[in-house]
């Protein structure tokens, strides 16, 4: 019986994931169509690859995530608290910052790691097949890749408690910045990404450096890591992705 609900549980997970990849990414391809039309030109081919690799990674993201949901559900597991009294109401704000920096440090670290030329080639290079990426690239991993991806917050439940609320929170950031970006083309003022802000904040534009480069740029959501780290190489540009707009780059 056990085995079953377990199972389930993950089935379930893989699904949400799945759908919520599809939707997701979606809105954000619709959105490109929308805003850039023709940025995606010819890249029809990759795309594909992208949705495959990425729902391949949402059935891996489901396995943990479908277990600690049946073992919160069933057992009282892990540190997720649904009563918002339960804890000082300030500490909503500081239990979704501390989530934030905590992945962003575990993907800062695993990711300078997969840039290692062994573990490039071995699982990396699936995200870096992508070139450019487009929205459909934001869980487009080797599964070797993406089970790095999807134990941290599973694990980070058992230790630092949460509100359930703030926890759909932290997905929902991680999969807007996960699609956003990837996806070719910045979605924030200009204000904020060339302001103090960007200073410190992971966007579309950051990113895309890390694409171009190959290196440099390996953080999630702050620039943090990297500055600490002398692996900050500044803020990307779009003109190649400009250039595959022109009609030029139409008939290549
Ligand atoms: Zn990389
Ligand atoms: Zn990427």
């Amino acid at each position: 019986m056990t085995g079953w609900a377990i199972l389930l549980s993950a089935l379930a997970m893989t699904a949400i994931v799945g759908v919520r990849y599809l939707v997701t990414s979606g809105a954000f391809a619709f959105a490109t169509k929308w805003k850039h039309p023709g940025l995606y030109r010819g890249l029809e081919p990759q795309m594909k690859r992208e949705i495959g690799w990425s729902l391949a990674s949402a059935a891996i993201y489901g396995v943990p995530a479908g277990i600690v949901a049946w073992g919160w559900q069933a057992h009282g597991w892990t540190r997720i608290y649904t009563d918002v009294h339960a804890y000082p109401l300030w500490y909503l704000p500081v239990s979704l910052l501390a989530y934030l920096l905590l992945h962003d440090s575990w993907f800062y670290w695993t990711h300078r790691w997969m840039h290692r030329p062994v573990l490039f080639r071995a699982a990396h290079a699936v995200h870096h097949a992508s070139r450019p990426p487009t929205a459909w690239a934001a869980m487009s991993f080797h599964p070797l890749e993406a089970v790095t991806g999807a134990i941290v917050i599973p694990a980070l439940v058992f230790v630092i408690p949460i509100h359930v609320a703030m926890l759909g929170l932290v997905l929902a950031i991680m999969t807007v910045m996960g699609v956003g970006n990837h996806m070719g083309w910045e979605m924030f003022p200009r204000a904020l990404v060339h302001g103090p802000a960007g200073r410190w904040l992971i966007t579309a534009t950051h990113h895309q450096a890390h694409h171009a480069a190959y290196r440099g740029n390996y953080g999630l959501y702050f620039r943090f890591w990297d500055k600490a780290c002398g692996t900050d190489i500044g803020l990307g540009t779009f003109a190649d992705v400009a250039d595959r707009r022109s009609p030029a780059a139409a008939d290549r």
